[in-house]
């Protein structure tokens, strides 16, 4: 396959994907120079997939340094408002936080979507594992609780809501991905606006999006959903 090829793919389901490179390039240059942040005072927070398939994660912490990870399945934010109130308690004086949220999905060679050829590995797996896997059970009923699965048990019942939309969408496995992005999405800024005065007016980047994992060897893509300052 060669970049060509693999762009073609992602632009069949995403219009503004760009690479993790440029993405992360831009997003430091706009916090930096836009906004006249110093880089040693900016603490990253995630709330990603806790799939080890995220280069986007690993560049950002060359630049920025580790994050307070709030995320667990599927990017949803399961550290909630414990999660924030620490975060919010460990920005450095006169700093900012720059928080990067959103669900996972991997685009095949010939543009399937939901599954990834992984390091190593001679068969695609799927990605984002936790969706594909909610998807296979939205029609069924809840299982019964089990305290040694509580995350995947929390996203079943957050996706229930949206198993008709899904069952009724073009393309299943996009659509829950979509679905699970609102659904962070609308989890995040909630936890942030009944806990912004923590944040002692220090401006928080809020940015999320689809993190799109591909083959070995390429890049991986971002495609930007929301990008907004608070506290600005
Ligand atoms: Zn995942």
């Amino acid at each position: 396959m060669n970049e060509k090829v693999l762009e073609k793919s992602i632009q069949q389901h995403f219009d503004n994907a760009r690479s993790g490179s440029d993405f992360t390039l831009k997003l430091i240059d706009q916090i930096t120079q836009q906004y006249n942040v110093d880089i040693n005072k900016l603490l990253l927070a995630t709330s990603l997939c806790s799939d080890e398939i995220n280069p986007i994660l690993y560049r950002l912490i060359q630049t920025i340094g580790n994050p307070f990870f709030m995320g667990g399945l599927a990017g949803y934010p399961f550290t909630g408002i414990t999660g924030i109130k620490a975060f919010a308690s460990h920005i450095p004086d006169q700093g900012a936080a720059l928080i990067l949220y959103g669900p996972h999905i991997g685009i095949a060679e010939d543009g399937e979507a939901g599954v990834l050829l992984r390091p190593y590995q001679k068969q695609p797996t799927t990605s984002c594992g936790a969706l594909m896997m909610a998807l296979q059970l939205l029609e069924k009923e809840l299982p019964e609780v089990n305290k040694d699965d509580q995350q995947f048990q929390e996203l079943l019942k957050l996706l229930s809501a949206h198993k008709n939309e899904i069952a009724q969408s073009e393309n299943e496995k996009m659509e829950i991905t979509l679905r699970m992005f609102k659904i962070i999405d609308t989890k995040m800024k909630e936890l942030l606006q009944s806990n912004i005065q923590l944040f002692n007016g220090k401006k928080i980047f809020l940015v999320g999006g689809i993190v799109i994992n591909t083959s070995p060897d390429y890049e991986d893509y971002f495609e930007t959903l929301t990008n907004e300052v608070l506290n600005n």
